[in-house]
Protein backbone atom coordinates (compact mmCIF):
# COMPACT_ATOMS: atom_id res chain seq x y z
CA UNK A 1 0.00 0.00 0.00
CA UNK A 2 1.44 3.67 -1.13
CA UNK A 3 1.26 6.32 1.62
CA UNK A 4 -2.15 7.60 -0.26
CA UNK A 5 -5.67 6.45 0.73
CA UNK A 6 -8.90 6.43 -1.33
CA UNK A 7 -12.09 7.03 0.95
CA UNK A 8 -15.61 8.46 0.21
CA UNK A 9 -17.15 11.39 1.39
CA UNK A 10 -20.10 13.26 0.79
CA UNK A 11 -20.57 10.83 -2.35
CA UNK A 12 -16.74 11.89 -3.97
CA UNK A 13 -14.07 9.98 -3.74
CA UNK A 14 -10.89 11.54 -2.05
CA UNK A 15 -7.39 10.51 -2.55
CA UNK A 16 -5.11 12.22 -0.35
CA UNK A 17 -1.66 11.81 1.59
CA UNK A 18 -1.87 9.74 4.39
CA UNK A 19 1.77 9.15 5.99
CA UNK A 20 2.14 7.10 8.91
CA UNK A 21 1.41 9.59 11.81
CA UNK A 22 -1.17 11.17 10.33
CA UNK A 23 -4.62 10.60 12.26
CA UNK A 24 -8.31 11.31 10.95
CA UNK A 25 -8.77 14.05 13.71
CA UNK A 26 -5.44 16.01 12.51
CA UNK A 27 -6.52 15.10 8.69
CA UNK A 28 -10.16 16.53 9.16
CA UNK A 29 -8.67 19.69 11.35
CA UNK A 30 -6.21 20.26 9.25
CA UNK A 31 -8.68 20.50 6.25
CA UNK A 32 -10.35 23.44 7.76
CA UNK A 33 -13.01 20.46 9.19
CA UNK A 34 -12.93 21.70 13.38
CA UNK A 35 -16.09 20.20 14.49
CA UNK A 36 -14.39 17.56 15.53
CA UNK A 37 -12.77 18.41 18.46
CA UNK A 38 -9.61 17.07 20.08
CA UNK A 39 -10.13 16.27 23.90
CA UNK A 40 -8.69 13.74 25.48
CA UNK A 41 -6.72 12.59 22.76
CA UNK A 42 -6.90 9.16 23.65
CA UNK A 43 -10.22 7.89 22.70
CA UNK A 44 -11.76 8.47 25.60
CA UNK A 45 -14.13 11.59 25.84
CA UNK A 46 -16.33 11.17 22.39
CA UNK A 47 -15.25 15.16 21.40
CA UNK A 48 -13.73 13.77 18.22
CA UNK A 49 -16.22 11.08 16.96
CA UNK A 50 -16.46 10.64 13.56
CA UNK A 51 -19.15 8.13 11.38
CA UNK A 52 -17.56 5.93 9.09
CA UNK A 53 -19.39 3.83 6.58
CA UNK A 54 -19.10 0.61 4.87
CA UNK A 55 -21.13 -1.37 2.64
CA UNK A 56 -23.65 -3.39 4.03
CA UNK A 57 -26.22 -5.34 1.29
CA UNK A 58 -27.51 -2.85 -0.32
CA UNK A 59 -26.82 0.14 1.99
CA UNK A 60 -24.32 1.77 4.05
CA UNK A 61 -23.84 0.84 8.08
CA UNK A 62 -22.52 3.50 9.67
CA UNK A 63 -20.15 2.64 13.14
CA UNK A 64 -18.70 6.07 15.02
CA UNK A 65 -15.03 6.65 16.01
CA UNK A 66 -12.73 8.02 17.69
CA UNK A 67 -10.93 10.21 15.31
CA UNK A 68 -7.83 11.32 17.48
CA UNK A 69 -7.23 7.35 18.24
CA UNK A 70 -7.43 5.82 14.34
CA UNK A 71 -4.67 6.54 11.35
CA UNK A 72 -6.19 8.05 8.57
CA UNK A 73 -4.59 4.81 6.26
CA UNK A 74 -6.87 2.85 8.14
CA UNK A 75 -9.92 4.24 6.63
CA UNK A 76 -8.50 3.57 2.66
CA UNK A 77 -12.09 1.96 1.24
CA UNK A 78 -14.71 3.57 3.79
CA UNK A 79 -16.90 6.24 4.12
CA UNK A 80 -15.39 9.25 6.32
CA UNK A 81 -18.63 11.82 7.77
CA UNK A 82 -18.10 14.28 9.25
CA UNK A 83 -20.17 17.18 11.40
CA UNK A 84 -19.93 19.22 8.62
CA UNK A 85 -21.13 16.69 6.25
CA UNK A 86 -24.99 16.08 7.78
CA UNK A 87 -26.53 18.90 6.87
CA UNK A 88 -28.54 18.54 3.45
CA UNK A 89 -27.10 20.72 0.72
CA UNK A 90 -29.48 23.57 1.27
CA UNK A 91 -28.14 24.15 4.68
CA UNK A 92 -31.24 22.65 6.66
CA UNK A 93 -30.19 20.52 9.55
CA UNK A 94 -29.94 16.83 10.30
CA UNK A 95 -32.73 15.13 12.09
CA UNK A 96 -30.60 14.97 15.09
CA UNK A 97 -28.81 18.41 14.99
CA UNK A 98 -32.42 19.91 15.20
CA UNK A 99 -32.96 17.75 17.97
CA UNK A 100 -30.15 18.49 19.74
CA UNK A 101 -30.72 22.01 19.22
CA UNK A 102 -34.94 21.70 20.27
CA UNK A 103 -33.85 19.68 23.15
CA UNK A 104 -31.19 21.78 24.48
CA UNK A 105 -28.64 19.59 24.70
CA UNK A 106 -25.88 21.94 23.05
CA UNK A 107 -24.61 23.99 26.18
CA UNK A 108 -21.05 24.46 25.99
CA UNK A 109 -20.55 22.82 22.37
CA UNK A 110 -17.71 21.60 22.73
CA UNK A 111 -18.64 17.83 22.75
CA UNK A 112 -22.12 18.42 20.81
CA UNK A 113 -20.44 17.73 17.38
CA UNK A 114 -19.30 14.11 18.70
CA UNK A 115 -22.53 13.59 20.32
CA UNK A 116 -24.49 14.17 16.98
CA UNK A 117 -21.77 12.17 15.19
CA UNK A 118 -23.13 9.19 17.60
CA UNK A 119 -27.12 10.04 16.91
CA UNK A 120 -26.08 10.34 13.47
CA UNK A 121 -24.89 6.53 13.24
CA UNK A 122 -27.49 5.44 14.98
CA UNK A 123 -30.29 7.49 13.20
CA UNK A 124 -29.05 6.43 9.42
CA UNK A 125 -28.63 2.76 11.00
CA UNK A 126 -32.18 2.43 12.34
CA UNK A 127 -35.73 2.46 11.08
CA UNK A 128 -38.33 4.01 12.39
CA UNK A 129 -38.52 4.88 16.47
CA UNK A 130 -35.63 5.03 18.25
CA UNK A 131 -35.50 3.56 21.93
CA UNK A 132 -34.42 5.29 24.74
CA UNK A 133 -32.04 2.51 25.81
CA UNK A 134 -30.51 2.46 22.15
CA UNK A 135 -29.67 6.54 22.15
CA UNK A 136 -28.24 5.74 25.72
CA UNK A 137 -26.05 2.82 24.34
CA UNK A 138 -24.81 4.99 21.63
CA UNK A 139 -24.10 8.19 24.11
CA UNK A 140 -21.75 5.92 26.54
CA UNK A 141 -18.49 7.09 24.91
CA UNK A 142 -19.45 10.47 25.25
CA UNK A 143 -18.14 13.20 28.33
CA UNK A 144 -20.06 15.92 28.40
CA UNK A 145 -19.13 18.43 31.49
CA UNK A 146 -22.17 20.33 31.08
CA UNK A 147 -23.86 17.28 32.16
CA UNK A 148 -26.34 17.52 29.23
CA UNK A 149 -26.74 13.62 28.55
CA UNK A 150 -30.51 13.48 29.24
CA UNK A 151 -31.09 16.06 26.82
CA UNK A 152 -29.21 14.18 24.61
CA UNK A 153 -30.72 10.90 24.93
CA UNK A 154 -34.44 12.93 24.39
CA UNK A 155 -32.49 14.19 21.26
CA UNK A 156 -32.05 10.86 19.49
CA UNK A 157 -35.53 9.60 20.83
CA UNK A 158 -36.85 12.74 19.15
CA UNK A 159 -34.81 12.90 16.37
CA UNK A 160 -36.26 9.41 15.74
CA UNK A 161 -40.00 10.37 15.98
CA UNK A 162 -38.88 13.28 13.27
CA UNK A 163 -37.32 11.56 10.40
CA UNK A 164 -37.17 13.16 6.94
CA UNK A 165 -34.94 11.77 4.38
CA UNK A 166 -31.75 13.23 5.03
CA UNK A 167 -28.45 13.98 2.73
CA UNK A 168 -26.59 10.30 3.40
CA UNK A 169 -30.08 8.63 2.64
CA UNK A 170 -29.69 10.32 -0.81
CA UNK A 171 -25.88 9.50 -0.94
CA UNK A 172 -26.37 6.16 0.04
CA UNK A 173 -27.06 4.45 -3.35
CA UNK A 174 -24.15 6.45 -4.59
CA UNK A 175 -21.80 5.70 -2.29
CA UNK A 176 -22.13 1.97 -2.18
CA UNK A 177 -21.04 2.13 -5.87
CA UNK A 178 -18.32 4.05 -5.34
CA UNK A 179 -16.86 2.05 -2.19
CA UNK A 180 -17.25 -1.23 -4.22
CA UNK A 181 -14.78 0.54 -6.64
CA UNK A 182 -12.21 0.92 -4.37
CA UNK A 183 -10.51 -1.96 -3.46
CA UNK A 184 -6.65 -0.58 -2.91
CA UNK A 185 -3.58 -2.18 -4.40
CA UNK A 186 -1.78 -4.96 -2.55
CA UNK A 187 1.72 -4.25 -3.14
CA UNK A 188 4.83 -4.73 -0.64
CA UNK A 189 6.62 -2.02 0.81
CA UNK A 190 8.19 -0.11 -1.52
CA UNK A 191 11.25 1.45 0.26
CA UNK A 192 12.39 -1.23 3.17
CA UNK A 193 12.80 2.16 5.36
CA UNK A 194 9.70 3.99 5.82
CA UNK A 195 6.20 2.28 4.94
CA UNK A 196 2.91 2.04 5.93
CA UNK A 197 1.89 -1.71 4.67
CA UNK A 198 -1.69 -3.10 4.93
CA UNK A 199 -1.27 -7.09 3.74
CA UNK A 200 -3.91 -9.07 3.24
CA UNK A 201 -2.88 -12.22 4.73
CA UNK A 202 -1.79 -14.01 8.01
CA UNK A 203 1.52 -15.19 6.93
CA UNK A 204 2.00 -11.89 4.99
CA UNK A 205 1.49 -10.00 8.18
CA UNK A 206 3.43 -12.45 10.19
CA UNK A 207 6.39 -12.16 7.73
CA UNK A 208 6.54 -9.05 7.59
CA UNK A 209 6.63 -8.09 11.02
CA UNK A 210 9.44 -10.93 11.74
CA UNK A 211 11.57 -8.93 9.13
CA UNK A 212 10.55 -5.38 10.13
CA UNK A 213 10.93 -5.92 13.81
CA UNK A 214 11.41 -2.04 14.45
CA UNK A 215 7.77 -1.80 12.98
CA UNK A 216 4.46 -0.80 14.81
CA UNK A 217 1.75 -3.07 14.28
CA UNK A 218 -1.38 -1.72 14.18
CA UNK A 219 -4.64 -3.07 14.73
CA UNK A 220 -7.75 -1.02 16.05
CA UNK A 221 -5.36 1.04 17.06
CA UNK A 222 -6.82 2.58 19.86
CA UNK A 223 -3.76 2.02 22.56
CA UNK A 224 -1.21 1.92 19.36
CA UNK A 225 -2.21 5.84 17.55
CA UNK A 226 -2.48 7.71 21.03
CA UNK A 227 1.08 6.26 21.78
CA UNK A 228 2.72 6.89 18.70
CA UNK A 229 1.18 10.48 19.02
CA UNK A 230 2.84 10.61 22.11
CA UNK A 231 6.25 9.55 20.05
CA UNK A 232 8.84 12.21 19.93
CA UNK A 233 9.89 10.74 16.59
CA UNK A 234 7.72 10.20 13.66
CA UNK A 235 6.98 6.34 13.03
CA UNK A 236 8.82 5.16 10.08
CA UNK A 237 7.02 1.55 9.56
CA UNK A 238 3.77 0.92 10.08
CA UNK A 239 2.31 -2.44 9.78
CA UNK A 240 -1.83 -2.52 9.31
CA UNK A 241 -3.86 -5.36 10.19
CA UNK A 242 -7.23 -3.93 9.10
CA UNK A 243 -7.06 -5.71 5.29
CA UNK A 244 -5.93 -9.13 6.60
CA UNK A 245 -9.47 -10.56 6.52
CA UNK A 246 -8.74 -13.87 7.48
CA UNK A 247 -7.13 -12.92 10.66
CA UNK A 248 -10.30 -10.85 11.53
CA UNK A 249 -12.61 -14.16 10.74
CA UNK A 250 -14.74 -15.18 13.66
CA UNK A 251 -15.50 -19.44 13.10
CA UNK A 252 -18.36 -20.29 15.45
CA UNK A 253 -19.04 -24.43 15.24
CA UNK A 254 -21.03 -26.35 18.20
CA UNK A 255 -17.72 -27.42 19.36
CA UNK A 256 -15.67 -24.12 19.84
CA UNK A 257 -15.17 -20.19 19.04
CA UNK A 258 -12.44 -19.44 17.12
CA UNK A 259 -12.05 -15.50 16.54
CA UNK A 260 -9.40 -14.24 14.79
CA UNK A 261 -7.23 -11.62 16.63
CA UNK A 262 -7.81 -8.96 14.48
CA UNK A 263 -11.56 -9.28 15.08
CA UNK A 264 -13.18 -6.19 16.41
CA UNK A 265 -14.95 -6.38 19.95
CA UNK A 266 -18.64 -4.87 18.21
CA UNK A 267 -18.08 -8.21 15.77
CA UNK A 268 -17.11 -10.93 18.50
CA UNK A 269 -19.98 -9.76 20.88
CA UNK A 270 -22.60 -11.38 19.36
CA UNK A 271 -20.85 -14.71 19.04
CA UNK A 272 -19.68 -14.54 22.53
CA UNK A 273 -23.69 -13.22 23.90
CA UNK A 274 -24.65 -16.74 22.95
CA UNK A 275 -22.33 -18.33 24.88
CA UNK A 276 -23.41 -16.82 27.97
CA UNK A 277 -24.93 -13.09 28.42
CA UNK A 278 -22.68 -11.56 30.78
CA UNK A 279 -19.91 -11.97 28.85
CA UNK A 280 -21.66 -9.66 26.55
CA UNK A 281 -22.30 -7.36 29.23
CA UNK A 282 -18.24 -7.27 29.94
CA UNK A 283 -17.74 -6.60 26.08
CA UNK A 284 -20.53 -3.63 26.32
CA UNK A 285 -18.48 -1.70 29.04
CA UNK A 286 -14.89 -1.80 27.66
CA UNK A 287 -14.75 2.02 26.10
CA UNK A 288 -18.12 3.08 24.25
CA UNK A 289 -19.17 2.31 20.78
CA UNK A 290 -16.30 4.19 19.51
CA UNK A 291 -13.78 1.85 20.82
CA UNK A 292 -15.25 -1.27 20.14
CA UNK A 293 -16.09 -0.47 16.27
CA UNK A 294 -12.23 -0.51 16.04
CA UNK A 295 -10.44 -2.25 18.90
CA UNK A 296 -9.35 -5.81 18.43
CA UNK A 297 -9.57 -8.67 20.74
CA UNK A 298 -5.55 -9.62 19.75
CA UNK A 299 -4.85 -6.00 20.89
CA UNK A 300 -6.72 -6.27 24.20
CA UNK A 301 -4.69 -8.87 25.06
CA UNK A 302 -0.86 -7.92 23.57
CA UNK A 303 -1.69 -4.78 25.63
CA UNK A 304 -2.42 -7.07 28.75
CA UNK A 305 -2.29 -7.73 31.48
CA UNK A 306 -3.82 -5.28 34.00
CA UNK A 307 -6.11 -3.35 31.09
CA UNK A 308 -7.52 -6.91 29.21
CA UNK A 309 -11.24 -7.27 31.03
CA UNK A 310 -11.48 -10.16 29.07
CA UNK A 311 -8.57 -12.46 30.20
CA UNK A 312 -10.38 -13.87 33.06
CA UNK A 313 -13.46 -15.23 30.87
CA UNK A 314 -11.43 -16.66 28.38
CA UNK A 315 -9.23 -18.37 31.33
CA UNK A 316 -12.21 -20.21 32.72
CA UNK A 317 -13.51 -21.04 29.53
CA UNK A 318 -10.49 -22.70 29.22
CA UNK A 319 -9.36 -20.49 26.10
CA UNK A 320 -6.47 -21.24 23.82
CA UNK A 321 -3.99 -18.53 22.09
CA UNK A 322 -2.82 -18.89 18.72
CA UNK A 323 0.54 -17.14 17.74
CA UNK A 324 2.68 -16.79 14.83
CA UNK A 325 6.17 -16.11 14.71
CA UNK A 326 6.85 -15.62 11.00
CA UNK A 327 5.63 -18.84 9.12
CA UNK A 328 5.69 -20.92 12.90
CA UNK A 329 2.49 -21.96 15.43
CA UNK A 330 2.36 -22.38 18.81
CA UNK A 331 -0.71 -22.29 21.48
CA UNK A 332 -0.50 -21.07 24.65
CA UNK A 333 -3.19 -22.04 27.25
CA UNK A 334 -4.67 -18.58 28.54
CA UNK A 335 -4.56 -19.08 32.07
CA UNK A 336 -0.70 -19.17 30.82
CA UNK A 337 -0.02 -16.63 28.69
CA UNK A 338 0.22 -13.26 31.21
CA UNK A 339 2.98 -13.82 33.06
CA UNK A 340 3.74 -12.67 36.65
CA UNK A 341 6.42 -10.07 36.04
CA UNK A 342 3.58 -7.86 33.64
CA UNK A 343 4.94 -9.68 30.29
CA UNK A 344 3.40 -11.85 28.46
CA UNK A 345 4.21 -15.61 27.04
CA UNK A 346 4.93 -14.23 23.64
CA UNK A 347 7.94 -12.59 21.08
CA UNK A 348 8.71 -9.22 20.10
CA UNK A 349 7.18 -9.64 16.97
CA UNK A 350 5.17 -12.91 17.95
CA UNK A 351 1.74 -12.49 16.51
CA UNK A 352 -1.64 -13.39 18.56
CA UNK A 353 -3.38 -14.69 15.12
CA UNK A 354 -6.67 -16.25 17.00
CA UNK A 355 -8.21 -17.55 20.24
CA UNK A 356 -9.89 -20.46 20.38
CA UNK A 357 -12.80 -20.86 23.59
CA UNK A 358 -14.16 -24.42 23.64
CA UNK A 359 -17.90 -24.25 23.86
CA UNK A 360 -19.20 -25.09 27.75
CA UNK A 361 -20.96 -28.42 27.91
CA UNK A 362 -24.57 -27.88 27.35
CA UNK A 363 -25.90 -27.20 31.37
CA UNK A 364 -22.77 -26.20 32.14
CA UNK A 365 -23.26 -22.59 34.28
CA UNK A 366 -21.62 -19.51 33.23
CA UNK A 367 -21.38 -16.48 35.29
CA UNK A 368 -18.81 -13.54 34.85
CA UNK A 369 -18.61 -10.17 36.29
CA UNK A 370 -16.70 -6.31 36.23
CA UNK A 371 -16.37 -4.50 39.28
CA UNK A 372 -14.86 -1.21 38.63
CA UNK A 373 -14.60 3.00 40.06
CA UNK A 374 -17.78 3.53 37.53
CA UNK A 375 -19.92 1.86 35.01
CA UNK A 376 -19.05 3.13 31.70
CA UNK A 377 -15.59 3.86 30.29
CA UNK A 378 -13.48 2.83 32.63
CA UNK A 379 -11.34 -0.62 32.83
CA UNK A 380 -12.18 -3.02 35.33
CA UNK A 381 -10.80 -3.11 39.13
CA UNK A 382 -11.48 -6.62 39.59
CA UNK A 383 -13.09 -8.71 36.86
CA UNK A 384 -14.18 -12.49 38.30
CA UNK A 385 -15.45 -15.62 35.82
CA UNK A 386 -16.88 -18.69 36.92
CA UNK A 387 -17.90 -21.90 35.28
CA UNK A 388 -19.54 -24.61 37.23
CA UNK A 389 -20.97 -27.83 36.19
CA UNK A 390 -23.23 -29.02 39.02
CA UNK A 391 -24.88 -32.43 39.37
CA UNK A 392 -27.88 -32.74 41.86
CA UNK A 393 -26.79 -29.17 43.69
CA UNK A 394 -23.44 -30.61 43.58
CA UNK A 395 -20.09 -28.54 42.35
CA UNK A 396 -18.61 -31.40 39.96
CA UNK A 397 -16.44 -29.00 37.95
CA UNK A 398 -15.70 -25.24 39.01
CA UNK A 399 -13.27 -23.57 36.90
CA UNK A 400 -12.59 -20.02 38.42
CA UNK A 401 -10.32 -17.23 37.14
CA UNK A 402 -10.12 -13.57 38.22
CA UNK A 403 -8.30 -10.57 36.78
CA UNK A 404 -6.73 -7.54 39.10
CA UNK A 405 -6.14 -9.25 42.27
CA UNK A 406 -2.78 -10.45 41.71
CA UNK A 407 -0.18 -9.37 38.57
CA UNK A 408 -1.21 -11.23 36.27
CA UNK A 409 -5.30 -12.62 35.73
CA UNK A 410 -5.46 -16.12 37.09
CA UNK A 411 -7.07 -19.73 37.74
CA UNK A 412 -8.14 -19.55 41.53
CA UNK A 413 -7.01 -23.39 42.09
CA UNK A 414 -7.05 -22.89 45.51
CA UNK A 415 -10.52 -22.01 46.02
CA UNK A 416 -11.15 -24.61 42.73
CA UNK A 417 -10.51 -27.37 45.28
CA UNK A 418 -12.49 -26.26 48.24
CA UNK A 419 -15.52 -26.58 45.64
CA UNK A 420 -14.95 -29.60 44.49
CA UNK A 421 -17.86 -32.07 45.17
CA UNK A 422 -19.90 -30.28 47.85
CA UNK A 423 -23.23 -28.84 47.63
CA UNK A 424 -23.57 -25.59 45.49
CA UNK A 425 -25.51 -23.46 48.69
CA UNK A 426 -24.13 -25.09 51.42
CA UNK A 427 -22.60 -22.15 53.39
CA UNK A 428 -19.64 -23.38 55.50
CA UNK A 429 -18.16 -24.43 52.05
CA UNK A 430 -18.57 -20.96 50.99
CA UNK A 431 -16.65 -19.82 53.69
CA UNK A 432 -13.63 -21.92 53.03
CA UNK A 433 -13.98 -21.26 49.47
CA UNK A 434 -13.50 -17.16 50.55
CA UNK A 435 -10.52 -17.99 52.83
CA UNK A 436 -8.91 -20.19 49.91
CA UNK A 437 -9.08 -16.94 47.58
CA UNK A 438 -6.68 -15.70 49.98
CA UNK A 439 -4.25 -18.45 49.14
CA UNK A 440 -4.72 -18.04 45.80
CA UNK A 441 -4.01 -14.38 45.37
CA UNK A 442 -1.88 -11.82 47.68
CA UNK A 443 -4.58 -8.75 46.26
CA UNK A 444 -2.46 -6.10 44.94
CA UNK A 445 -3.06 -2.33 45.64
CA UNK A 446 -3.11 0.51 43.30
CA UNK A 447 -5.03 3.37 42.61
CA UNK A 448 -7.76 1.38 41.43
CA UNK A 449 -8.28 -0.38 44.70
CA UNK A 450 -6.92 -1.25 47.77
CA UNK A 451 -5.49 -4.99 47.87
CA UNK A 452 -8.64 -5.39 50.93
CA UNK A 453 -11.15 -4.05 48.62
CA UNK A 454 -10.03 -5.84 45.96
CA UNK A 455 -9.89 -9.51 48.12
CA UNK A 456 -13.69 -8.33 49.52
CA UNK A 457 -14.95 -7.50 46.41
CA UNK A 458 -13.30 -11.02 44.77
CA UNK A 459 -14.76 -12.94 47.75
CA UNK A 460 -18.12 -11.01 47.29
CA UNK A 461 -18.32 -12.05 43.41
CA UNK A 462 -17.82 -15.43 43.96
CA UNK A 463 -20.51 -16.03 47.14
CA UNK A 464 -23.09 -14.23 43.98
CA UNK A 465 -22.10 -16.63 41.44
CA UNK A 466 -22.46 -19.88 44.04
CA UNK A 467 -26.02 -17.99 44.87
CA UNK A 468 -27.05 -17.81 41.15
CA UNK A 469 -25.45 -20.89 40.30
CA UNK A 470 -26.88 -23.23 42.93
CA UNK A 471 -30.21 -21.54 43.09
CA UNK A 472 -31.48 -23.26 39.77
CA UNK A 473 -32.89 -20.43 38.45
CA UNK A 474 -32.06 -18.44 35.56
CA UNK A 475 -32.41 -14.83 37.74
CA UNK A 476 -29.54 -12.41 37.62
CA UNK A 477 -29.28 -8.95 38.86
CA UNK A 478 -26.93 -7.26 36.77
CA UNK A 479 -26.56 -3.35 36.55
CA UNK A 480 -26.85 -3.25 32.96
CA UNK A 481 -30.47 -1.73 32.11
CA UNK A 482 -31.48 -0.68 35.47
CA UNK A 483 -30.55 3.12 34.75
CA UNK A 484 -32.54 3.37 31.65
CA UNK A 485 -35.48 2.21 33.63
CA UNK A 486 -35.05 5.08 36.46
CA UNK A 487 -36.15 8.66 35.51
CA UNK A 488 -33.61 9.94 38.23
CA UNK A 489 -35.59 13.63 37.42
CA UNK A 490 -38.75 11.82 38.38
C1 LIG B 1 -11.05 4.87 26.03
C2 LIG B 1 -10.61 3.46 26.27
C3 LIG B 1 -11.27 2.69 27.21
C4 LIG B 1 -10.87 1.38 27.42
N1 LIG B 1 -11.53 0.63 28.36
C5 LIG B 1 -11.18 -0.65 28.54
C6 LIG B 1 -11.88 -1.47 29.48
O1 LIG B 1 -12.79 -1.02 30.16
N2 LIG B 1 -11.50 -2.76 29.58
C7 LIG B 1 -10.49 -3.30 28.82
O2 LIG B 1 -10.22 -4.49 28.93
N3 LIG B 1 -9.81 -2.56 27.94
C8 LIG B 1 -10.13 -1.25 27.80
N4 LIG B 1 -9.45 -0.49 26.91
C9 LIG B 1 -8.35 -1.10 26.18
C10 LIG B 1 -8.89 -1.66 24.86
O3 LIG B 1 -9.45 -2.93 25.07
C11 LIG B 1 -7.75 -1.71 23.91
O4 LIG B 1 -7.48 -0.36 23.59
C12 LIG B 1 -8.03 -2.42 22.61
O5 LIG B 1 -8.60 -3.68 22.77
C13 LIG B 1 -6.74 -2.55 21.85
O6 LIG B 1 -7.05 -3.10 20.59
P1 LIG B 1 -6.56 -2.39 19.27
O7 LIG B 1 -6.93 -3.31 18.18
O8 LIG B 1 -7.05 -1.00 19.19
O9 LIG B 1 -4.99 -2.42 19.54
P2 LIG B 1 -3.88 -1.44 18.95
O10 LIG B 1 -3.98 -0.12 19.60
O11 LIG B 1 -3.87 -1.50 17.48
O12 LIG B 1 -2.60 -2.21 19.50
C14 LIG B 1 -2.31 -2.23 20.89
C15 LIG B 1 -1.00 -3.03 21.07
O13 LIG B 1 -1.26 -4.39 20.79
C16 LIG B 1 -0.41 -4.85 19.74
N5 LIG B 1 -1.22 -5.77 18.94
C17 LIG B 1 -2.43 -5.53 18.41
N6 LIG B 1 -2.89 -6.61 17.79
C18 LIG B 1 -1.95 -7.57 17.95
C19 LIG B 1 -1.85 -8.92 17.54
N7 LIG B 1 -2.82 -9.53 16.85
N8 LIG B 1 -0.73 -9.60 17.86
C20 LIG B 1 0.26 -9.01 18.57
N9 LIG B 1 0.22 -7.74 18.99
C21 LIG B 1 -0.87 -7.03 18.67
C22 LIG B 1 0.00 -3.59 18.98
O14 LIG B 1 1.23 -3.79 18.32
C23 LIG B 1 0.09 -2.60 20.12
O15 LIG B 1 1.32 -2.73 20.79
C24 LIG B 1 -9.80 0.83 26.70
C25 LIG B 1 -9.13 1.61 25.74
C26 LIG B 1 -9.53 2.92 25.53
C27 LIG B 1 -8.79 3.72 24.49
Amino acid sequence: MSETVRFVRNGVVVETAAPPDLTLLAWLRGSGLTGAKDGCSEGACGACTVAIGRSAGDGIQYETVAACSVLLAQLDGAEIVAIEDIAAEDGSLHPVQQALLSEGAARCGFCSPGAGMSLFALYQNTDGDIAAESATAALQGHVCRCGSYRAMMAAGVAAGANRTQTRHDRLGGTTASLLAGLSGDDSPPADGSSFVSAPTSTDAVALLWAEHRDAILLAGGSLAVPAMARLARRPQKVILLGRATELAAIDDSPEALSIGAAATLAALRPHVAAIDPDIALLVDRIGGPQLRSMATIGGNLAAGPRGADLAAVLIALDAAIVLRQGLAERVVAADAFFLEDGSQDRGATELIARIVIPKPRAGAIFRAFKAAKRFDLTPATVTAAFHFIIDHGQIAMARIAYGGLGPAPRRALAVEGTLAGVQALDRSAWARAFAALRQDFAALSDHRGSGRYRMETGQALLGKALIEAGSNSDRRTRLAGFREGVDVLA
